[in-house]
């Protein structure tokens, strides 16, 4: 027999291998395999054949698995993603699974992972014949350790209620070491008395432990039989519903239902280090040991332990709260899969390939397993909305407010007329400082906004005016003043500021802009006496930091907090009750064809977080254009109207939902064979598909890591030619491969690039 194996290595293709193990072969199991000139690598079983193959194949080194550790549907999905994302299959399974399946040949046996099976324990006899028990325990005397574990059994065993065996119940070891100061040695001891038996068992969730009762509201009860409703038509469902409008509520009651049913429940969140309030709430109207979480960041026993339970049905059902590479798990028994703020970009994956995005992969993993799946948003996405206007997604609207507080009151101050009148105090108009001061005086909470972290953008010489660069890239780097150093936000890279000016040797500066570390200072200034807590990414990047900084938000020990767009991303504060948004033109000026639908996305998620229960939220939004529409939709909180706008002008000038956009990029360190090769590449597009070429062009940061980049932009129609587009843009990249003058160039393609 032959195997088709899927291998680690960047080419559209699988490998046949001879299979001559006396095992029956079986998609999903992972195998040793050589491979060109490396002599072992590992991959993973695809299909089997049975007809010889008209070339010679090299037998497979070795099995690792006894039975397949990764589902069909697994492999299925990365087919699919290999070929909507263009990527090989061979970069989506490195991406797909977790590093503990990565075996080298170095690895020493054995290669199984385990079957999550732990060691039980029973008492020999019959529960009838009760008369061996204190025959044992007389015969026990002198050995005072092993009755001790003896009697921990017997009495682990009267709390159990399994009054149908002839038996006593199994225990599990784990139990009974956790439960007396019983060691393995003296169970073992029993067992070659032969007063125990031992077998190694799944651990089984009996009963589902019962959490607080999920309580919904009558509207929430309403949305909630919609979405059965929309999951009854087969249809993915959007639920559209304000911040604070009580979504959480009604996705833990789907996933109550679904867990009694007996199948597993996914629960995709953006924002894994803003998870420790959800994954409280969770447990608390769950029951415990039901959530567990599986992220980039977690153990890699926590992330094989999640794996082994989803394979295995036994073990009892359960919630995974998960950050986008939860849809790589095996999910053939999840029964609902949950989008939380579905229009978030951190579920689009940008590096490395492949360049997938979560929400649309998990629709398909959805339509093909057969399960419900919910995107719930305050402001779905333009693709979403469009999706569900054209009856493609069952759109649910959940339209109150928690505690039916009224939505905040919005109002937009001119930074010209503030700035021109003088009426400023650090970053801050005079009505926004005037307005923190009121709320610090009723001990409420103030939200200051700016999207951008660090110190100060820009390090400027005073006396020439040069500023200083990214060593390796072609961009601003950041000063951060806590750590004292210049940081590139492309490539990572942070060095010590130059005492002197390289282009005239000056050495008086001057920062530019204002981030995130410099609010926070200018506001300790104006506020000396409120607390301040900051969070973005550098300040929650610590493992613990965040869980601290929720405890003080709820705890009331933060007056103002300062943040970037993180904030957005589902902390729930309740006692915030306003927001400014310091500086709003940076984001509707990106040039970027969905800067407006993103505005609009990220104000209306800080004025959602304002207010709550009786008071009524406030929000100031500093900008130079106060007429500005995307900011007077985000006043009127008039999200329809918007989309509907932003839809319009996409048609008018072929942007997605209604063109699919691909976007090549071309990266080499040096300019000039990067330039020759995008030209080269451009022309072959040009003459096979005419139009939809754009480019090629060098994108605004042009160098990053000493990569010169050059981008060529991609407009198809939609509809059923599309993957044989597709096929024929794979073909012409090949042959940058084949050219003896670019085969060095990299070349990244990204689906969907946004
Ligand atoms: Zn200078
Ligand atoms: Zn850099």
């Amino acid at each position: 027999m032959w195997v088709e194996v899927i291998l680690p290595v960047p080419v559209h293709s699988t490998f046949t291998y001879f299979w001559n193990e006396s095992l029956k072969p079986i998609p999903g199991l992972r195998v040793h395999v050589s491979f060109g000139r490396q002599n072992c690598l590992m991959g993973v079983i695809q299909k089997i054949q049975e007809n010889r193959p008209d070339f010679d194949c090299k037998p497979i080194l070795r099995v690792l698995d006894d039975y397949p550790r990764i589902q069909i549907q697994q492999i299925n999905l990365w087919n699919w993603i290999s070929d909507y994302y263009l990527c090989p299959i061979g970069e989506v399974m490195q991406s797909a699974l977790p590093a503990f399946f990565k075996l080298k040949e170095s690895d020493s046996g054995p290669y199984t992972l385990g079957d999550g099976s732990v060691a039980h324990w029973r008492w020999y006899a019959k529960k009838s014949d009760s008369g061996k028990i204190s025959e044992v325990f007389s015969q026990l005397n002198r050995a005072k350790l092993q009755s001790e574990a003896l009697l921990s059994y017997f009495q682990i065993c009267s709390n159990q209620l399994d009054m149908d065996s002839e038996y006593y119940p199994w225990i599990s070891q784990d139990f009974l070491l956790e439960y007396s100061s019983v060691k393995a040695v003296q169970l073992n001891a029993l067992k070659e008395k032969g007063f125990l038996k031992k077998s190694m068992r799944h651990s089984i969730i009996e009963a589902i432990p019962e959490g607080e009762k999920i309580d919904l509201s009558d509207s929430q009860l309403d949305a909630f039989s919609s979405i059965k409703k929309g999951f009854s038509m087969g249809k993915p469902v959007l639920l559209k519903g304000e911040t604070g409008s009580g979504k959480t509520e009604i996705y833990l009651k789907l996933a109550d239902d679904i867990l009694k049913s007996g199948k597993h429940a996914l629960l995709l969140v953006p924002e894994i280090a803003l998870t420790a309030q959800l994954y409280k709430r969770i447990e608390k109207s769950l029951g415990r040991d039901l959530v567990s979480v599986y992220h980039s960041k977690a153990s890699e026993s926590e992330r094989r332990d999640v794996w082994q339970s989803l394979l295995n049905p036994e073990t009892g059902p359960r919630l995974i709260l998960a950050a986008r590479s939860g849809i790589f798990l095996p999910l053939n028994h999840v029964g609902v899969i949950v989008v939380d703020e579905e229009h978030e970009t951190s579920y689009k994956q940008y590096e490395p390939s492949p360049r997938y995005h979560a929400r649309d992969v998990a629709v398909w993993i959805s339509k093909k397993i057969k399960c419900g799946i919910v995107l719930g948003s305050a402001t779905p996405s333009i693709e979403s909305f469009h999706n569900a206007n054209q009856l493609k997604y069952f759109k649910v609207e959940l339209k109150e407010r928690f505690g039916s507080s009224e939505p905040p009151k919005i109002e937009m101050l001119s930074l010209i007329k503030y700035k021109s009148m003088k009426m400023m105090k650090g970053p801050l108009s005079l009505p926004a400082a005037e307005l923190i001061e009121r709320v610090l005086g009723k001990n409420q909470q103030a939200l200051v906004f700016q999207n951008r972290r660090g110190y100060s953008p820009y390090r400027t010489c005073m006396s020439c005016g040069w500023t200083e660069p990214c060593s390796e890239c072609d961009v601003a780097v950041t000063f951060h003043k806590e750590s004292k150093l210049l940081k590139c936000h492309y490539c990572g890279n942070s060095r010590k500021p130059s005492k002197k000016c390289p282009s005239c040797q000056g050495s008086a500066w001057k920062l530019r802009g204002i981030g995130t570390e410099r609010i926070e200072e200018s506001l300790d200034e104006i506020f000396p006496d409120a607390n301040i807590l900051r969070i973005d990414s550098d300040s929650a990047r610590k493992k613990k930091s965040m869980s601290h900084f929720i405890e003080w938000l709820e705890t009331g020990k933060v007056d103002i907090l300062v943040g970037t767009q993180m904030i957005g991303k589902g902390i729930d504060i309740s006692g915030l009750s306003i927001a400014i948004i310091l500086d709003a033109d940076n984001a509707l000026q990106m040039p970027d064809f969905r800067s407006h639908e993103r505005a609009f996305q990220l104000f209306s998620q800080v004025a959602g977080r304002t207010g709550r229960r009786q008071n009524q939220g406030h929000v100031i939004i500093q900008t130079v254009a106060p007429e500005h529409p995307v900011l007077l939709a985000v006043q009127k909180g008039a999200y329809d109207i918007m989309a509907k706008s932003i839809l319009e002008d996409r048609r008018l000038y072929h942007y997605p939902p209604f063109v699919k956009m691909v976007k090549i990029e071309l990266r080499h360190s040096k300019e000039v064979i990067v330039e020759d090769a995008a030209k080269f590449l451009a022309e072959k597009l040009v003459r096979s598909f005419g139009g939809g070429v754009l480019g090629p062009e060098k994108p605004a940061v042009s160098r990053i890591k000493n990569f010169h980049l050059q981008h060529i932009w991609m407009k198809f129609q939609n509809g059923k030619s599309l993957p044989m587009m597709k096929e024929k843009l794979r073909k012409i990249n090949n042959s940058i491969y084949f050219s003896s003058d670019f085969r060095s160039v990299k070349i990244h393609i990204d689906v969907d690039p946004y």
